[in-house]
């Protein structure tokens, strides 16, 4: 088969591949822990896609969980089987999203209420991760529609709980056993604009809950009191300098090339103005580069959090929520890197480069199990913003890449 009549093919799918889009916008997939329940409303409508494309065979590995109506947080193999059915290409995406954040920051449209301006599809998820996850539906789509065997099987994979650690989405599917060493796999789950770039590495990331405990008391009489606010903050900046200083090296893989330590989100505290808070719950997200012992920076955290206990008196609890230790890169000699720069060669004529990221995406799992995984894909990188949106114009070629992955000799 020739590349050129699938992608013709494929442009003749960009009006169904952008409703395919808007109608995963309309149905929001937010995690437990920020109030949502999980995926698997949008698992059936995609169970609907998926059966009307006429995959091979599909799978579901759904992961037990109580917290959600459900109780179950859903995961979807879908296999289009190849000349060679044992030589396996994974193509890896997750169908929950983060939460749309500030409602008055969406000026475009509501984030699940989607729409097409210049071009762009917008709406929560609309890039992250939705834009990948068609395009490898209408990447099989348009093999199906041309009667053509891919070359190897393509196995795609729809994961749960991407945006809260993986532990009901992909780590689940690495302990039943799905993936072998030699298989191919791509995470198109980030990238740059103009696809050129492929990652290969990610740095180790810690998430942080930071519960501070002081005193409540009336505003006008603090000295009855211990602000807990006020040392929260104290301590957060100098975690924040400290952590700066310490872990300042450089390494030019990654983008950006640094370690970085963020304060992030803050739990609401009093519901007066004239109340001295009492406790204080921060948060801190570090993206650590793998030459570093996250123990060690989890050590000097506490170190601090204990000086200050003495200093101001008040406790200072800490709660680890996400440990990620930077596995191994990929070797950029690897098959699937080799395979995916000629693919991105061939479909849109780029030369890709190939480096490092702040992470977390499902392939530091597949790394850590000793599987080579690369992450691509072509974005403005607009995740987790509001007025998120995908380029349609990316849907498209994102699949011709794809298509060539599968049919490459
Ligand atoms: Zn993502």
């Amino acid at each position: 088969m020739e590349p050129s009549k699938l992608f013709s093919e494929m442009e003749e799918l960009k009006t169904e591949m952008t409703e395919t889009s808007m109608d995963l916008i309309r149905i929001p997939a937010i995690a437990p822990e920020n109030g949502g329940q999980g995926e698997s409303k949008r698992a059936e409508k995609l169970m609907q896609i998926l059966n009307h494309v006429g995959f091979d065979k599909i799978d579901r590995h759904d992961a037990i969980d109580e917290r959600v109506s459900s109780r179950k947080r859903p995961n979807i193999v879908a296999h289009c089987f190849g000349e060679k059915p044992d030589e396996k290409l994974w193509i890896v995406t997750h169908m929950d999203i983060v939460p749309p954040g500030e409602d008055s920051l969406w000026t475009v449209t509501k984030p699940f209420e989607p729409v097409i301006k210049n071009g762009r599809i917008y709406g929560r998820g609309s890039e992250d991760n939705l834009q990948s996850m068609v395009a490898s539906i209408f990447a099989v789509k348009a093999l199906k529609n041309l009667k053509t065997k891919p070359k190897r099987t393509i196995s795609l994979c729809f994961v749960a709980d991407e945006e809260q650690g993986s532990t009901y989405g992909i780590k689940h599917l690495l302990t039943e056993g799905l993936f072998k060493p030699e298989d191919l796999v791509i995470v198109p789950d980030g990238g740059r604009a103009d696809g050129g770039f492929i990652e290969n590495a990610e740095k180790s990331i810690i998430w942080l809950k930071i519960r501070t405990l002081g005193k409540q008391t009336h505003a006008s009489r603090p000295g009855d009191g211990l602000n807990a606010n006020r040392i929260a903050m104290e301590y957060i900046l100098t975690v924040d300098k400290t952590l700066h200083n310490i872990y300042a090296a450089k390494d030019k893989i990654f983008d950006p090339p640094r370690s970085t330590f963020e304060p992030t989100k803050r739990d609401k505290n009093v519901d007066a103005v004239n109340i001295v808070p009492g406790e204080d719950i921060s948060y801190l997200d570090s993206r650590i580069l793998p030459q570093y012992d996250v123990e060690e920076v989890l050590a000097t955290i506490r170190n601090i959090a204990k000086e200050f206990e003495t200093k101001r008196r008040a406790r200072i609890e800490l709660e680890v929520l996400q440990k990620t230790i930077a596995p191994r890169p990929t070797d950029p000699k690897a098959r699937i890197v080799l395979m995916l720069k000629d693919a991105i060669r061939k479909s849109l004529n780029v030369k890709a480069e190939i480096g490092g990221i702040g992470g977390g995406t499902c392939a530091a799992f597949f790394r850590q199990a000793g599987i080579p995984a690369v992450v691509w894909s072509t974005v403005d990188e607009v995740a987790h913003q509001p007025n998120e949106y995908s380029k349609i114009e990316n849907l498209v070629s994102d699949a011709k890449v794809l298509v060539t992955l599968a049919i490459q000799p």
